[in-house]
Order: structure tokens, then C-alpha cells, then sequence
């Protein structure tokens, strides 16, 4: 097999543009805090056209700090620290830094920190307390940066190529810390690359036919990077390209439509765009407006179109009717429906008459009506746990012209609920864009003739 260089970027050298970020602390290690510092570093990295190829964390553990600067330090230009700068026993980042850069020698003691901190203990009136004597010193070869938000100062060191800054822990520290110092001190590394990056939105198709239709895009060594990811049901593309600002931009722009253009219809929005978003510029173009009627989704459908700011110009309300009682009462089910012998309320007759229920108590051009089994109890032989059926309203001359499918999602209550709502909210995005050919959606079954009973 050939071999496939993992990430190959001609211009300029790839260890000059690269990061790391090792983050130490037994709080990290154990879980009991979320490493936000990491992700955050790893933001402003990619604005300075910096990509970090590496985020390592280690307990409050000399010899482990020691070992990860070394091992980081060698494949990188920059790896920032943060943690275990304080004043503690267990703040051990100082000693495993000086370990690594300056071996067998011992920390100095920084005139200049003395004195900071001298004032930082003063304009509090306080005495300095003896613990935080340690913090006034560093490794020999190492500088310290000045932190007017508390008391542990950065350090600031180069181990071979690598540039080396360690941070305090707690992030209104870190933070301006980095912008004010770090982020300068790395400006001639970028020279005029900025690293662009995209990301397109996709709902109805799995992950992997999703890659099948990308093809040669998600080759690892191209220099326009694409990468797939799914979650909360969303399939995203990333596209990623490090170059000069313009011709950056433009080169994702292209390859940002090109998959667009792959994933139709599917692919719904970039970025932070959702799927609600999306609909509501639709229907607002169109001067459009719908309707909801959910049973199993709970109003989850109406959550996510009231979570758009303005979606009073098209969004007309909705029903949770959750009983058989109030499917009757509110949107006309007839309670034959729900005899014995009839289809039941998680049936195709059930999800077309709710949705034409809401279009004519509304008035609404559309509407979108949801009924399932969301489980974990209640699923039969014919409709096992996840089963729902969505219908779409939509304006047909006198009449309306109502569509029905039935899924199967999988997943626990939860998902099959999220699942629910998006499919529906796809639904009408498809009809409002004119998708005339009948598309396949993930998790849909045919439907069957309704058995009695079932
Ligand atoms: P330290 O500088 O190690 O004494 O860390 C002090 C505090 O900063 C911790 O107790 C955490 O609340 C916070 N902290 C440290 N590291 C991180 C991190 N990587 N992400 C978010 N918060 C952190
Ligand atoms: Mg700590």
C-alpha cells in the first residue's frame, strides 16, 4: 500500500504553520472539568493560520509534563501549556517545563515577578502568602509574562524549533494572556496565510453515502482539506485550506458549492445555519405560512421554528395533541380512527388528517403534522419503537394536497423525537424548493396497507 501522508501542506513548511496544546491537570485527567481552554486555543490558532495537529492533557505529574513538551515540542512551532502554574504542591507545569528545556538545572528566581507580585499583594492589603514564593521563579532559559488578572505569571521559552509559552489555567487568564502576549509573538509565523474554514450542512442522508457522493474531495492529501463528521443527525462537511487570505477564501467558497452541489438536496446551510433558519427564509421569500401538529415530537417541532427570531412573519401555531381525546377535539380525528380494527393514531389516515387538521383550523399555506412511537415501551410487531409517520400539508386548489411517510428512526427516545422534527422541518424545505423527484430519506420504510389492530 502507498503510503499517504496524513496532512500535506507544500507551502510554506508544515512544522513552521503547526500547534500543539498540552493542558495539565488531575481535574482534566479525572473529568471533573471540560478542557475548554483547549478548544478555544485551537480557534485563535486557526485565525493566525495555525493548525494544531495535536491537544494532550496530563495529570498534575512532573515527569508526564516533562515527557509531553519534549515529545510535542519535536513535531510543532508552538505548543502552549496551560495549568498548573499556581501556587500548590500539585502545580507542577514550572518544574516539568524546566525539566524538559533546562535538564539538571535548577528554577531561578525572576527580580521582576518578586516585585509584581510584591504589588499584587500590596494593593490588596494582604501579606504574600509563603506558597506563592514558587511562582516568582522559572526555568533559567525561560521569561515570564506578566498576568494582571492573578497571581501565576506565564513562562514563555523555546525548546530546538519550538516556541514554547505556558499559561495559567483558569481562562479569564489564560485568555488575554494569549491575546495580548502569545498572538504577537507568533505574528511572523503566518506572514499573510490565514487558514478558511467552511463547513456544509446536511439532514436526511447517512454518513457514509454522504462520503461515497464526495468521493476524491476527502482524499487525506489534498490541499483543500474536506473531513466529514455527523452529530445530533447532522452530517457536516469541513473544508479547511491555508493560504493567502483572498485565494484561501475563494478556494473554499468553490469547494464549499461543489459539495453543496454533491449532497443536493440534502445539504441545507453552512456553518452555524439550522435547519428552522433555513425554512423560515424560505417561507418568508415566498410569503408562506404553516402550521404544526405533533403528538409524539411534544411541540419539539415548534420549539425549533419559534427558536428563530421572526418566526411570527410565517409560523401561524400549532397543537400538541397528545391524547386521542385531543387529536379529535382539536384537529378533526374522527374516533374511529382510533377504534379497535382502525388504523390508530400512529398511522398514515392519523398524520394526513392532523395535518390537514391544522391547516384548516390555521388557515396556514403548510403544515407539518408528526405521530409515532417515540418508545422505549409501546412499539408492536407493525410499527416497532420509532416508528412515526410525518405528513406535509400544502395548498392544492380547492383541496388540500397532503403527503405522508413513514420512518423507523432509531435511537432512544430522545433521538427518535430530534430525528422527528428535522425530517419534518426537511420535508418542507424539499416541497418549498420545488424537489419534484421523490427523494430518499435516511430511516424511511414504505407504507404498508394499515393493518387492523396493529
Ligand atoms: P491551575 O492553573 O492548574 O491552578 O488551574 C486553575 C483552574 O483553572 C482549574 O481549577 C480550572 O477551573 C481551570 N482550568 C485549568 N485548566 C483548564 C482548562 N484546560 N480548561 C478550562 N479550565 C481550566
Ligand atoms: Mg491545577
Amino acid at each position: 500500500m502507498p503510503v499517504v501522508p496524513l496532512l500535506h501542506i507544500p507551502h510554506p513548511p508544515q512544522s513552521l504553520m503547526n500547534a500543539a496544546i498540552l493542558s495539565i491537570g488531575d481535574e482534566l485527567t479525572l473529568g471533573q472539568c471540560v478542557d475548554t481552554n483547549a478548544s478555544w486555543l485551537a480557534a485563535e490558532f486557526a485565525a493566525t493560520g495555525l493548525i494544531t495537529i495535536e491537544h494532550r492533557t496530563v495529570a498534575d505529574d512532573r515527569e508526564a509534563i516533562a515527557r509531553a513538551v519534549r515529545e510535542l515540542a519535536s513535531g510543532v512551532s508552538v505548543l502552549v501549556l496551560t495549568g498548573g502554574l499556581g501556587p500548590t504542591e500539585d502545580d507542577l507545569t514550572r518544574f516539568g517545563l524546566a525539566d524538559a528545556l533546562d535538564p539538571g538545572s535548577e528554577l531561578v528566581v525572576d527580580p521582576e515577578a518578586v516585585a509584581q507580585l510584591a504589588r499584587w499583594f500590596d494593593k490588596r492589603s494582604q501579606p504574600m502568602p509563603r506558597s506563592n514564593d514558587v511562582q516568582t521563579r522559572r526555568p533559567p532559559s525561560t521569561r515570564m509574562i506578566p498576568n494582571p488578572h492573578g497571581t501565576a505569571p506565564g513562562l514563555a521559552g523555546q525548546l530546538d524549533q519550538c516556541r514554547i509559552f505556558a499559561l495559567p489555567g483558569p481562562p479569564r487568564e489564560m485568555m488575554p494572556m494569549f491575546r495580548n502576549h502569545v498572538r504577537p509573538a507568533l505574528a511572523d509565523l503566518g506572514k499573510g496565510v490565514t487558514l478558511i474554514t467552511e463547513k456544509i450542512n446536511s439532514f436526511g442522508v447517512g454518513e457514509s453515502l454522504a462520503a461515497e457522493r464526495l468521493g476524491e474531495l476527502l482524499a487525506r492529501d489534498r490541499e483543500t482539506m474536506v473531513g466529514i463528521t455527523a452529530g445530533g443527525s447532522i452530517v457536516t462537511a469541513r473544508v479547511r485550506f491555508r493560504g493567502a487570505g483572498d485565494q484561501a477564501r475563494d478556494e473554499v467558497q468553490r469547494v464549499a458549492r461543489r459539495i453543496e452541489d454533491l449532497w443536493k438536496p440534502y445539504a441545507f446551510g453552512r456553518g452555524e445555519e439550522t435547519l428552522s433558519e433555513v425554512i423560515g427564509t424560505l417561507l418568508r421569500d415566498r410569503g408562506k405560512t404553516f402550521a404544526t401538529a405533533e403528538s409524539c415530537t411534544g411541540g419539539w417541532l415548534g420549539k425549533l421554528i419559534v427558536d428563530v427570531p421572526g418566526a411570527s412573519d410565517y409560523y401561524r401555531g400549532g397543537w400538541v395533541t397528545y391524547t386521542n381525546e385531543m387529536k379529535s377535539a382539536c384537529l378533526g380525528l374522527s374516533s374511529e380512527l382510533f377504534d379497535e380494527g382502525g388504523p390508530g393514531a400512529v398511522s398514515e389516515m392519523a398524520a394526513r388528517t392532523m395535518a390537514e387538521g391544522a391547516i384548516r383550523q390555521s388557515g396556514a399555506a403548510y403544515s407539518l403534522a408528526i405521530t409515532g412511537i417515540a418508545g422505549p415501551d409501546g412499539g408492536t410487531s407493525n410499527k416497532p419503537v420509532g416508528t412515526v409517520y410525518i405528513g406535509l400539508g400544502r395548498p392544492g386548489g380547492e383541496q388540500i394536497n397532503t403527503v405522508v411517510r413513514r420512518f423507523e428512526f432509531s435511537g432512544d427516545r430522545l433521538a427518535v423525537r430530534h430525528r422527528s422534527a428535522l425530517t419534518a422541518l426537511q420535508m418542507l424545505r424539499f416541497e418549498l424548493l420545488g424537489v419534484t423527484e421523490r427523494v430518499s430519506m435516511l430511516w424511511e420504510t414504505p407504507i404498508m396497507t394499515e393493518t387492523p389492530g396493529s
